[in-house]
C-alpha cells in the first residue's frame, strides 16, 4: 500500500520526513503531514473486565480489588466472551495490534480481529489445577492470531504446588510468562513473610523467572531483585495509568531498568481500573511520572518507549489540523497530547485491521454489556 505524504516516520530508532511510504498490502491512500509508527503492544490487561468499566472508582486498592471481585463473580461465560470482543475492539481502535490478556475463559475467543493476541492458563487461587495439561490442550485449539501464553496471578495468591507447577513447565518449555509482580508494599511485606525472600528472588529460586519472564508492575522492586531480571533477560511491564489511579505507584525503576540492558513493556492493565486500552496515552504518563519522579527531565522521551512498539505491526496517525510540523516536533506532540492525533489505518502482518467496519461479534458483546449492567441493578 502506497501511503502519499509529505509523512512523518517514527520506525524504532529512526525520526525521518519523506514524501511517502510503501505499506505491506494493497491500495493506496493519501494522508498529507501525518505520522507513521510501528503499531503498539499492549503487554498488560485483563480484556473481559471491559464489562467492569467505570464501575468502582476512588477506591484504594484493597476495597476496589474486593468490590470488582464481587462484580466478576457476577459474570458468567457469555459474559466474559463478549468482554473479550469489547475489548479486542477497544484495542485495535487504540492503535495496539499485539494484547497480552490474563483472564478466565481463555478459551472461549474464537476472533481476534486480526491482532496477535497472547491469552492461556491462568492461575489464581486454587483453581487451574494441572496447567500443563490445559495448556496443551489450549495450544490444539487455539484459533488464529491466539498465541497461548501462560500466566499466574502473584505469588501471595498461589499456593506453592502449583508455582513449583508452572516453574517446571517453564524448564520444559519456551513459553511466554507473565506474573503480577510487587505491584503493592504489602504484597511485597507478604511474600517476605511467607518466603522469607523479595518477591523476584523467590520465583528465581522456584525457577519463574526465565527470558520469557515479563514481571508486571515492579512499582516495589529492589535494585537486587533487577539484577536477577537482567541476569536472566526477564522484561518488565510499565503499567502508569493503573498503578496511579489506584494509588499503589511505589516508584517503577525505569532508569534503573534501562541501565541494566532489562526490557520495559508498556501495558494498559484493565478498564477496571484504567479506564481506556491506549497505550499511546499511557506512555504518556509514563514520560511525564519519570521525569517528575526523578527530578529529572532530560533522560526521559521517544528513545525510550520504543519497547511498546510491535514491529510487525504499522498505524498511520492524522494530526489535528492546526499541528503542521513535521520530524521530531511532530512525535513529541504525539507523545504528550496524544488526544490530538487520529487513527487513520492499521496494519500487522501486511493485514488491515482499520479501518473496518464494526465486526458483529463486537455489536452482541455491546448488547450483552448492556443487560449485564441492567441485571447488576445499573441501568
Ligand atoms: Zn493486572
Amino acid at each position: 500500500m502506497l501511503v502519499r505524504g509529505p509523512l512523518t516516520l517514527w520506525l524504532g530508532e529512526r525520526i525521518e520526513v519523506v514524501k511517502e511510504f510503501e505499506l505491506p498490502g494493497e491500495g493506496d491512500l493519501s494522508c498529507p503531514n501525518c505520522l507513521l509508527t510501528h503499531s503498539f503492544i499492549n503487554a498488560h490487561t485483563h480484556l473481559p473486565m471491559a464489562f467492569l468499566r467505570g464501575l468502582v472508582s476512588e477506591k484504594n486498592f484493597w476495597d476496589w480489588l474486593r468490590e470488582i471481585q464481587e462484580l466478576e463473580a457476577l459474570m458468567d461465560d457469555k459474559d466474559v466472551e463478549a468482554g473479550y470482543y469489547l475489548g479486542l475492539w477497544e484495542n485495535l481502535l487504540a492503535g495496539n495490534s499485539t494484547v497480552y490478556s490474563m483472564y478466565r475463559g481463555y478459551d472461549l475467543v474464537r476472533n481476534t480481529f486480526g491482532l496477535e493476541l497472547h491469552i492461556g492458563p491462568i492461575s489464581f487461587r486454587e483453581a487451574e489445577r494441572d496447567v500443563s495439561s490445559l495448556l496443551e490442550k489450549f495450544e490444539r485449539r487455539a484459533p488464529p492470531g491466539v498465541v497461548p501464553t501462560l500466566f499466574a496471578h502473584s505469588l501471595y495468591t498461589l499456593p506453592l504446588e502449583r508455582l513449583r507447577e508452572i516453574a517446571q513447565i517453564l524448564g520444559e518449555r519456551d513459553i511466554e510468562f507473565q506474573i503480577h509482580t510487587s505491584e503493592t508494599k504489602e504484597e511485597v511485606l507478604e511474600v517476605k513473610r511467607r518466603f522469607g525472600q523479595y518477591p523476584v528472588r523467590v520465583m528465581e529460586a522456584l525457577g519463574l523467572i526465565t527470558s520469557k519472564t515479563m514481571l508486571v508492575h515492579a512499582g516495589w522492586i529492589t535494585k537486587g531483585e533487577l539484577d536477577i531480571a537482567a541476569r536472566h533477560g526477564a522484561s518488565l511491564v510499565h503499567v502508569p495509568a493503573s498503578n496511579a489511579r489506584l494509588a499503589i505507584h511505589g516508584f517503577f525503576p525505569w532508569k534503573e531498568a534501562e541501565e541494566r540492558g532489562i526490557r520495559v513493556l508498556f501495558g494498559t492493565d484493565s478498564q477496571a481500573s484504567n479506564d481506556g486500552q491506549s497505550v499511546l496515552h499511557d506512555l504518556r504518563l509514563a514520560l511525564l511520572f519519570a521525569k517528575d519522579r526523578y527530578w529529572d527531565a532530560e533522560p526521559f522521551g521517544w528513545r525510550n518507549v520504543v519497547g511498546a512498539f510491535d514491529r510487525g505491526g504499522f498505524a498511520l496517525w492524522k494530526p489535528n489540523s492546526f499541528l503542521t510540523l513535521h520530524g521530531k516536533p511532530l512525535v513529541n506532540q504525539f507523545l504528550y497530547a496524544p488526544h490530538l492525533f487520529k487513527l487513520r489505518l492499521l496494519i500487522k502482518n501486511g493485514r488491515l485491521l482499520y479501518p473496518r467496519k464494526t465486526p458483529p461479534e463486537v455489536k452482541k458483546a455491546k448488547r450483552r454489556w448492556i443487560r449485564f449492567l441492567e441485571r447488576i441493578g445499573l441501568l
